[in-house]
């Protein structure tokens, strides 16, 4: 079975062509600047890849339509023929509390989505030019699936989800925490159980997800319990350029001294904070590791915010499950920060979690990085939100 995977941007549409049952990719690449001139990235296994070729993209259709060709290709195609793609399943931000799980699209599906744009008005609405724009070019017998990245939080008690606010703002305007990343979280928390050889429901996992985006979820029993981020990916711990929780009086304290817009707020708040406005260097851990290495104080704040900010959320989850069996570090920083993995832990041996500083020298591998008397495991677990949504959607076609 060979599942398409599609994740639409306003502007780009990264894809994947892969076998769920095997694990296999065919091929992977990027449409970019779809609407302005149009760049085709193609890589197909094994054989010659194409990068950055013009290729005029005027809509998602063309874009669809590049990667249709590519695909079959005479010389370095990966399938013979369009038939040979069983389903797409596409990455979509939010499913608001209408979808709790992947879903077959179709138009009861189409407006349901339409009616979560509020919700999400950057991201949905390229999520479903991306959904249209492929039974345009496919057809209507290919199946189409939407796997959501609030999904997996669905499952999160009222205590956990529910804000501080007069309620009538959850009830009438869908207020709530809804949590995201959810396609990783529980990719890592499935891998996770299989690394410890026990029955997911058996288990509480505390899944860090630390990238550019970060995000910590209290998982148990295989059901999300709580999450870092909110309403919004704003919320949660500091992320690249993302404040993360912040006091709301702030804003208004900001806005009136400097005279910003909403806006200008919001932008500061989304694009010029996190570790990159505490260090005033980059969003990029690497890069703040060499600024701090060479003794620049405001890098090593933003590296220490952050990791001081994970660790609460670590203590906070095991206090909100009653225990914790292992904890999981993945994307970006969290399957290739060592320093960083090591300074989060670092202070949680009462609690049973002590690292291996020898096994923790490990980058973008599936390890258990903890010392052999811990009684927290700490694995390092490489996501897979593709894989996720092609085995998602593969469960639901075969259904
Ligand atoms: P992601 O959003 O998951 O792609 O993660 C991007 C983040 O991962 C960036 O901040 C990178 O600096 C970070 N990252 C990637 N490789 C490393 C590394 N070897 N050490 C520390 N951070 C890394």
């Amino acid at each position: 079975m060979n599942i398409l995977v599609i994740n639409a941007g306003s502007s780009s549409l990264k894809y994947q062509l892969l076998n769920p049952e095997t694990q296999e990719v065919l091929a992977k690449g990027l449409c970019e600047r779809i609407g302005i001139d149009g760049k085709f990235t193609y890589k197909p296994a094994n054989k010659e890849a194409i990068k950055d070729a013009d290729v005029a993209m005027p809509t998602h259709s063309e874009a669809i339509q590049t990667v249709l060709h590519a695909l079959v290709d005479e010389h370095n195609g990966v399938i013979a023929s369009m038939k040979e793609i069983d389903a797409v399943g596409h990455r979509v931000v939010h499913g608001g509390e209408a979808f709790s799980g992947s879903v077959l699209i179709t138009e009861d599906v189409m407006n349901a989505l339409e009616e979560c744009i509020p919700l999400a008005p950057l991201h949905n609405p390229a999520n479903i030019t991306g959904i249209k724009a492929c039974v345009e070019v496919m057809g209507k017998e290919v199946p189409q699936v939407a796997v959501f990245d609030t999904a997996f939080h669905q499952t999160m008690p009222a205590v956990a989800y529910t804000y501080a606010l007069p309620y009538e703002f959850y009830q009438q305007d869908k207020v709530r925490r809804y949590g995201f990343h959810g396609t990783s979280h529980k990719y890592v928390s499935q891998r996770a159980a299989a690394m410890l050889g026990k029955p997911i429901e058996e288990l509480k996992l505390i899944s860090c997800h630390l990238g550019n985006g970060s995000s910590i979820t209290a998982i148990q029993g295989g059901k999300s319990m709580d999450t870092t981020m909110g309403f919004t990916p704003l919320a949660g711990v500091p992320m690249g350029t993302r404040s993360g929780d912040l006091d709301a009086g702030i804003i208004e304290y900001l806005m009136n001294k400097h005279g910003y817009d909403i806006k200008e707020m919001l932008n500061i708040l989304n694009k010029k904070s996190g570790v990159l406005g505490i260090s005033g260097v980059s969003s990029d851990f690497r890069d703040l590791e060499d600024a701090a290495e060479k003794g620049n104080q405001q890098a090593q704040l933003a590296l220490d915010a952050f990791d001081y900010s994970v660790k609460k959320f670590i203590g906070a989850y095991a206090a909100a499950m009653g225990g914790v069996d292992a904890i999981i570090f993945t994307a970006g920083v969290g399957e290739n920060g060592v320093t960083t993995r090591a300074n989060i832990v670092s202070g949680l041996e009462y609690m049973g979690v002590k690292m291996d500083a020898e096994k923790n020298n490990t980058r973008g591998k599936e390890v258990d990085v903890s010392a052999d008397d811990a009684t927290v495991r700490i694995l390092v677990i490489p996501t897979n939100e593709e894989l996720m949504i092609a085995m998602d959607t593969a469960t639901i076609v075969g259904k």
